[in-house]
């Protein structure tokens, strides 16, 4: 476990930037890790985690909120439609509202329940034809959408493409995110976080550097 290691390289981002220390949250991302590697982190005091599955959240995330006090958790995957309910149980922050459809479920999930998750608007920066997301020039129409339906919208989320320069990525949806008035960029993973904390992220999302790697056992 490398919670330290992660820590002292995101102060160290964060004064290269000029950033206050401390404000970039750090979202441990623990889908698919054993539970044991989970509560390594959990007993070293971190209270902010990532999930990428709503049924696989639903399944581990429960247990530990009865061991420890204060869990954050960030849902950072595709959700559909007939699982915002169940991720307006478990999730304090939705990072992956990519569509009209969903925001609009999202509204009368609200609406019904009295409380609603905040939420990232997730940009395919990359315009890739199997990433979730709403293209950029698509993005301010999506926003004021969101903002007209009443949404806690709380910045904008990409996930850039694997074989592309990230820093690129992380400019546009700084860009996009600045002309709408929007504060939180949610952005960078274990290979490029430093960049994306210099690019203005203030949410970073990292898994295998704080856990290892993951075990998709061979599927
Ligand atoms: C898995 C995942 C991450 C973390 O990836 P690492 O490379 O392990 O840090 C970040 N963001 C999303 C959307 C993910 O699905």
């Amino acid at each position: 476990m490398s919670l330290p290691d992660i820590t002292a390289r995101i102060r160290k981002a964060e004064k290269e930037a000029g950033r206050e220390p401390g404000s970039v949250t750090l979202i441990a991302v623990s889908k698919v890790q054993p539970d044991e590697r989970v509560r390594a982190v959990l007993d070293a005091g971190h209270r902010c985690f990532g999930e990428n599955r709503v049924q696989e959240a639903a399944g581990k995330w429960p247990a530990f909120r009865e061991d420890y006090d204060g869990i954050e958790l960030h849902l950072i995957g595709p959700l559909q439609t007939n699982k915002a309910r169940q991720a307006f149980e478990l999730f304090q922050t939705i990072h992956s509202v990519d569509r009209p459809k969903l925001a609009r479920t999202i509204a009368r999930l609200a609406d019904e329940t009295g409380h609603c998750p905040d939420v990232f608007l997730q940009v395919n920066t990359g315009e890739e034809e199997q990433k979730a997301g709403v293209m950029p020039a698509e993005a301010d129409a999506f926003v004021a959408e969101c903002r007209t339906l009443g949404l806690p919208v709380q910045g904008l989320m990409c996930i850039p493409p694997i074989d592309e320069e990230p820093s690129l990525h992380f400019a546009l949806l700084a860009k996009i995110a600045e002309r709408n008035g929007l504060s939180g960029l949610s952005m960078g993973m274990s290979s490029d976080f430093e960049s994306a904390i210099a690019l203005g992220a203030t949410h970073i999302r990292v898994g295998s550097a704080i856990f290892g790697a993951r075990d998709y056992g061979g599927k």
